[in-house]
């Protein structure tokens, strides 16, 4: 009691590699199905068969015929052919699928049976309709012989009763459950899902659909870990966001560990002083935690721990750190609880066009997009630290660099385990500067059904990749101070440039800031800026083309701000809109969006690098699509290029 605290940091100071993480956190566990429970037979899909089921009745249970035509003996027809047909008698009575016959097959006479009818006593075969003719004062001609059996479905030849019809460990699907009904069974044992509380921990979290206060964020570690147990066979039980109040966080937890069979925190594992919830887990049972603070990237802070039996876990905070530790080493154990089987990987085998650093001693996950050049697959980096959520939507999968690398060097091949079972490579590939007049263009292009993925490696970026022959289309933005031209005089030999659409950029401040009431333009501004020295600034990152106009408005002066440097236009007016700055500049649909006043300054030229040759269809359909949406554009704020 007197030192829990210093106990647990003593822990979080043992950081352990990954496999001996596993290692105690399975070992302190009983890793076996929690049970099994009777499901009816339309709840079954997706559960597992907790015991084997043996058929309880002969399937089918009598003989049967499986043509519409005449139950005969085969030994009455055994010389038919079409010039001497075997003349048959019928029997007064036709049998129906679900008709008991009641007369016996006699030599010489034939009973008319549809298909699914049982096979009356006395017969031992059945003609199909095709191979006879009916006369009414000559009796049935029969065409052609048919053999004894033929045309006959014996009692039990499907399944015989007693025989194994489904084994245990079987996932149950749309075939399993017509097997079982096909037997006569209603139901089914299969493994009890396991209830796994869900827990977001951290003051500033709000629910999704609420708004958004300042200094708060979504809660997306909730959904996720729920979405994520009911895909490894659990049921999620939602416990919501708990604020860092140990009196509340303490209720939270001690409810779901009594309540549930396991218990998933997400957020307050480091050792900041909201971090309160590594100190309760620590004190709810034993053995308690076994592990906190794995050599994981993203994820060092996870905590594992087993308390009475019941695994608990607290997943880093940051979403995708959560979703690669939940995946990696939750999951599994999960799965073994839920008794399902292991999830199957799909791998790709790629080469890694760029270099990526990676952390001596931590096992690191990276997202990739995937494409295609000459050579074949090519992986691309997407993550953009572990706090990026969009990095999923743009990743087909993720590749694994050792603990014991420092870094993927360009060029590597490496092994990529995909999201979903297969690969779906975009009919166009575009990576370079993102804007959203972009988004318009592919949506247009995605109501075509050609898919195309936009992966954001800035105008620099995108360029290199299109010259490697990585990728179809770089969107750039970039000045050439020295010609006062936009984007040519970066093309490379082999490239040419399809013409985009202009971006008017402005000097941003919020409506009703005195200090820039007389400035009518950007200069006028900046001078009344610069009067006040209280007055911030937002800049940009070097090398952004709105960075080349800044320098031309400062003129070499660094006013207070100046080292605020964000990399996007949307961080900029954030920036000035929350207060956290008063100037900057920016595109004019970022700062209207958010209700910002703008004073316009220079056009930027948002443009495409492509091959020069050949051009792909793709491309083409590209090109047109641009030029489809100037409506759409121009509803967003932008100004159509149009062959310019
Ligand atoms: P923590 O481990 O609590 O210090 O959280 C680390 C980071 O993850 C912080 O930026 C948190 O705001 C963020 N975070 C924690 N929980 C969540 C959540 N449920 N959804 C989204 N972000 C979260
Ligand atoms: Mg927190």
């Amino acid at each position: 009691m007197t030192s829990s605290a210093a106990v647990v940091q003593d822990q979080f100071l043992k950081v352990l590699s990954r496999e001996e993480a596993v290692a105690r956190f399975r070992a302190a566990l009983r890793l076996l199905p929690l049970g099994a429970e009777t499901v009816g037979l339309d709840h079954l899909a997706g559960r597992t068969l907790a015991a084997t089921v043996a058929a309880p009745v002969d399937a089918p249970p009598f003989d049967r015929s499986v043509v519409d035509g005449f139950a005969v003996r085969a030994v009455d027809v055994a010389e038919a052919s079409e010039t001497g047909p075997a003349w048959l008698a019928l029997n007064d009575e036709t049998i129906a699928c679900g008709t008991e016959p009641r007369l016996a097959v006699s030599s010489g006479h034939a009973t008319p049976i549809a298909t699914g009818g049982p096979i009356p006593r006395g017969a031992d075969a059945v003609v199909m309709i095709e191979h006879t003719r009916f006369e009414p004062d000559r009796g049935l001609a029969v065409t052609r012989p048919v053999g004894p059996g033929q045309n006959i479905a014996f009692a039990g030849s499907d399944i015989a009763r007693g025989e194994t019809l489904l084994r245990r460990g079987t996932l149950i699907g749309a075939r399993e459950i017509g097997m079982l009904a096909a037997v006569g069974a209603d139901s089914a044992s299969v493994w009890r899902k396991p209830r796994v509380a869900v827990i977001s921990t951290g003051d500033e979290l709000v629910p999704p659909g609420a708004p958004l206060r300042p200094a708060a964020i979504y809660d997306s570690n909730g959904p996720i870990v729920a979405a994520a147990l009911e895909e490894n066979g659990c049921v999620a039980v939602r416990f919501g966001a708990v604020p860092d109040d140990a009196a509340l966080l303490e209720a939270a937890i001690r409810e779901a560990h009594s309540t549930c069979d396991a218990v998933i925190l997400s957020g307050g594992t480091s050792k900041g002083a909201g971090d309160l919830t590594y100190r309760m887990v620590g004190m709810l049972g034993q053995p308690g935690i076994v592990a906190h603070g794995v050599a994981l990237k993203p994820g060092k802070p996870l905590c594992l721990a087993v308390c009475d039996g019941k695994p608990v876990v607290i997943l880093p905070g940051f979403p995708t750190s959560a979703m690669f530790t939940f995946h990696d080493i939750v999951a599994p154990v999960l799965r073994i609880l839920a008794g399902l089987p292991e999830r199957p990987e799909v791998t790709v085998e790629t080469r890694v066009p760029v270099r990526i650093p990676s952390d001596l001693g931590r096992t690191e996950f990276v997202m990739v997009a995937l494409s295609r050049d000459a050579e074949g697959t090519v992986a691309f980096p997407v993550g953009k630290g572990s706090g990026a959520v969009t990095a999923f939507s743009q990743a087909d999968g993720f590749l694994t660099i050792d603990a014991l690398a420092e870094a993927l060097p360009a060029g590597s091949a490496a092994s990529v385990t995909l999201f979903a079972p297969h690969v779906a490579l975009p009919a166009l590939s575009i990576a370079g500067s993102h804007c959203v007049g972009l988004d318009a263009v592919i949506s247009l292009l995605a109501d075509k059904g050609i898919t195309a993925r936009s992966l954001a490696l800035g105008s620099l970026g995108g360029l290199a990749a299109l010259k490697r022959g990585e990728c179809d289309i770089a969107p750039i933005h970039l000045l050439d101070p020295a010609s006062g031209l936009y984007n040519t005089p970066f093309l490379g030999p082999s490239m040419r440039l399809v013409p985009g659409w202009r971006r008017m950029q402005g000097l941003v401040h919020r409506h009703g800031d005195s200090r820039f009431a007389g400035a009518a333009s950007p200069a006028e501004a900046v001078a009344a800026a610069l009067a006040d020295a209280d007055c911030l600034m937002v800049n940009r990152n070097q090398g952004a083309g709105t960075r080349v106009l800044i320098d031309g408005l400062l003129a070499g002066r660094q006013p207070p701000g100046y080292w605020n440097q964000p990399r996007s236009h949307n961080a900029v007016v954030a920036a000035i809109a929350q207060g956290r700055a008063d100037w900057g500049v920016a595109i004019a649909p970022a700062a209207v969006a958010v209700g910002l006043a703008f004073i316009p300054l220079a056009e930027e030229h948002y443009d495409f690098a492509v091959p020069r040759e050949p051009s792909s269809p793709a491309v083409a359909l590209f090109e047109a699509a641009v030029g489809e949406a100037g409506e759409a554009l121009r509803e967003l704020g932008f100004t159509p290029a149009s062959g310019g």
